[in-house]
């Protein structure tokens, strides 16, 4: 199954996200059949992943972007956080601090791109900066115009240094996120996640949507696309994103680089100590 092809926005189209099904199950049965693939494909992530830990030549940015409730914790912890952590970061961008919001926008976000053999994960991004900032009127429209293109060139200067860039938008219906809302007031342990900005937004919905459909057919190139993850089956959710990962890693190639000391050399070493250690 090529969940990428399945996905991904093809670039230089619009997009209407109304007409993208937040519901779908692929190729899966059921939910059993998607858990498995998704486990399936957690283990081979990791297995490419250390490759490149490895390897040092090349880096992977996951950048994740959704509504309130629509799964970016869920996602990371069933999936992306099933990486080895020894060559993975996440990094959650909330409202900037006073320190960042004397910056330009990308100060905070250039910090935690990958270094060579890194995965970063973005739980929110500097999209939010033609996202929240945008339809919350915190910037005037001549700035946030401008930032789609300050962006792509941003991204275009990752890729130039060897980082591969995968852009998530995890797409829930309100129906589903209401009932996600109720499920979070339900459960003591989810009571931190509740805000009433959340429902706030809410009341903001379709021009959150026309933000997203600007991001994305703006910022969206065959180096850094743009992938519309139908969100309302949380196990599809994770195992296309697992499959696209997946894909990926696996065209990204990661070898484990040629060995430059001297086999003999070593085996020699060893021997020695191994005859001491008999003795
Ligand atoms: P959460 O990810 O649910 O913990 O919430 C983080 C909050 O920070 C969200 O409401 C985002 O919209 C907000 N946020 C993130 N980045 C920015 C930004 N650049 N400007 C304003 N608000 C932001
Ligand atoms: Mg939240």
């Amino acid at each position: 199954m090529d969940f990428k092809k399945l996905h991904q926005i093809e670039p230089g189209k619009s997009v209407k996200l109304k007409s993208i099904e937040t519901k779908q199950g692929g190729p899966f049965k059921n939910k059993a059949e998607a858990v498995e693939f998704t486990a399936d494909r957690n283990e081979k992530i990791r297995d490419l992943q250390y490759r490149m830990f490895v390897e040092q030549k090349q880096s992977l940015l996951i950048v994740l972007q959704a509504p309130d409730a629509a799964g970016k914790d869920g996602l990371i912890r069933k999936v992306l956080g099933q990486m080895n952590p020894q060559g993975c970061r996440t990094y959650p961008f909330k409202v900037p601090s006073e320190i960042e919001r004397a910056h330009d926008f990308l100060w905070r976000i250039h910090q935690c791109t990958p270094a060579t053999g890194m995965v970063s994960i973005f739980n929110r991004s500097h999209y939010e900066d033609v996202l929240v900032v945008r339809v919350e009127d915190l910037v005037p429209k001549k700035i946030w115009n401008e930032r789609y293109e300050i962006i792509n060139q941003f991204e275009a200067n990752l890729v130039a240094a060897g980082t591969t860039i995968l852009k998530f938008f995890l797409h829930i219906s309100p129906e589903e996120q209401l009932e996600r809302f109720k499920k979070r007031l339900d459960n003591p342990d989810k009571h931190w996640k509740l805000n009433t900005g959340d429902y706030a937004a809410r009341d903001k919905w379709d021009q959150y949507r026309e933000a997203y459909e600007d991001a994305i057919a703006k910022c969206n190139s065959k180096q850094s696309p743009w992938f519309v993850i139908p969100a309302d089956n949380k196990w599809y959710r994770d195992a296309s994103v697992a499959g696209i990962v997946h894909e990926t890693l696996t065209q990204m190639d990661p070898k484990m680089p040629p060995v430059d000391v001297d086999l003999d050399e070593i085996r020699a070493l060893y021997e020695r100590e191994a005859a001491e250690q008999r003795s």
